[in-house]
């Protein structure tokens, strides 16, 4: 078998999906996205597909080992995207080829189903509880805020207080058998993490994410230490070596994205380096249905899998959601808050390959906001 055409497809609301084909019929499909970079990581697919024409797409790490490494250059969040998708469609094609699930590949499932927590608020989440009742009705046992909006360079009294008051009513809505995560999507100063997670760690969420940039893990062993909040970091790391100062700085969840992180052959490894450090693996997903899936299968055979994002309902998916793109969206049905095991062949979603062609012809061209402190300077999105 014989890799004989790589196409892409931007798709709103921001994704980009991939398609690889081979001489024999056997069709693969992979999200490789960055969000807000998605004309970059198209292009660098194209220039990787000149590798993969041609070649067995049954060897999947010998082709991984090329397109990240065999480039001299290496890493970084456009070339381990491209990876990634691309990784995710050889596996597809793996998985369609022997007639089994990728997680049967990756030596079968450990668990009957996955949880997932779904999103409340946007980035300013003012409607706060309206949002969690309605994700405790669909029968989510977690959820996952911002944990504010813009933050200054170092916060003041009342942001703070913002801060600890959000978390303390999901806390309090949700009551002692449900979670909250609470995203700082690296906007806040390591020394503002510092003193807002002591304050939050009454209320026992579930973890902190990124309460620092992901450039600073040599921040980060001051904040972990800092209270007994579980942090959780990793949706801009791209490597097993990126991984490691953070494990060592004591994360306790690590959430590589399947679409930025060298996709299902890199996260696999990520999983097992967290083993070491027990952390556990809660994969980065506010994309679309190929990464979701892949994120499913990797779930699935992961040992150390703690809880999986999704973006339906999203407040960034305006326009189109994941569900648009699908032939089969039972796949995707939460039933109490978890997602059924797939037992379809490949990633286990069906493309609705009509819809994704339609959506290309429109295409986005989607970039996230640029915050600005009131002063004018640059502030973290
Ligand atoms: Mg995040």
């Amino acid at each position: 078998m014989k890799i004989v055409n790589v196409e892409t497809f931007l798709v709103p609301p921001r994704w980009l999906f991939c398609r690889v084909e081979t001489d024999e019929g056997v069709v693969g499909w992979g999200e490789p996205v960055v969000e807000g970079r998605a004309e970059a990581v198209r292009a660098t697919v194209h220039v990787l597909a000149e590798y993969l024409m041609g070649q067995d797409p049954l060897r999947i790490e010998d082709h991984w080992q090329v397109m990240a490494n065999g480039g001299f250059y290496r890493g970084g969040p456009v070339l381990s995207s491209a990876l990634a998708g691309l990784d995710q469609a050889l596996w597809d094609i793996a998985g369609k080829t022997y007639g089994v699930p990728v997680h049967a590949l990756l030596g079968g499932h450990v668990r009957d189903r996955v949880r997932m927590y779904a999103w409340v608020g946007g980035d300013e989440p003012a409607e706060l509880a309206e949002s969690i009742g309605a994700r405790i009705e669909a029968g989510f046992s977690a959820v996952k805020m911002n944990a504010g909006g813009r933050m200054p360079a170092l916060a003041t009294v009342a942001d703070i207080a913002g801060v600890v008051e959000r978390v303390a009513l999901a806390r309090e809505i949700l009551g002692p058998g449900r979670d909250v995560a609470v995203d700082f999507h690296g906007r806040v100063s390591a020394a503002d993490a510092r003193r807002i997670l002591p304050l939050i760690a009454e209320f026992q969420p579930m973890f902190a994410e990124e309460p620092v940039l992901p450039d600073r893990p040599h921040l980060l062993r001051d904040v972990v230490t800092s209270s007994s909040v579980p942090v959780a970091t990793g949706e801009r790391l791209y490597s097993r070596w990126d991984f490691r100062p953070v494990l060592e700085a004591g994360v306790a969840v690590v959430q590589p994205d399947l679409s930025h992180a060298g996709g299902i052959s890199e996260t696999r490894r990520i999983a097992a380096l967290a083993e070491v450090w027990d952390a556990k693996l809660a994969p980065h997903c506010p994309l679309g249905p190929l990464a979701l899936a892949a994120s499913l299968q990797v779930a699935f055979a992961t040992p150390n899998f703690l809880i999986q994002e999704h973006s339906i309902g999203l407040h960034y998916n305006q326009g189109a959601d994941l569900l648009d793109y699908v032939l089969d969206p039972e796949v995707f049905r939460f039933t109490e808050g978890y997602v059924s095991r797939p037992e379809a062949p490949g990633l286990g979603v069906e493309i609705d390959e009509a819809a994704v062609r339609r959506a290309d012809q429109a295409g986005h061209t989607w970039r996230n906001p640029v915050w600005r402190h009131d002063d004018g300077g640059i502030a973290e999105w």
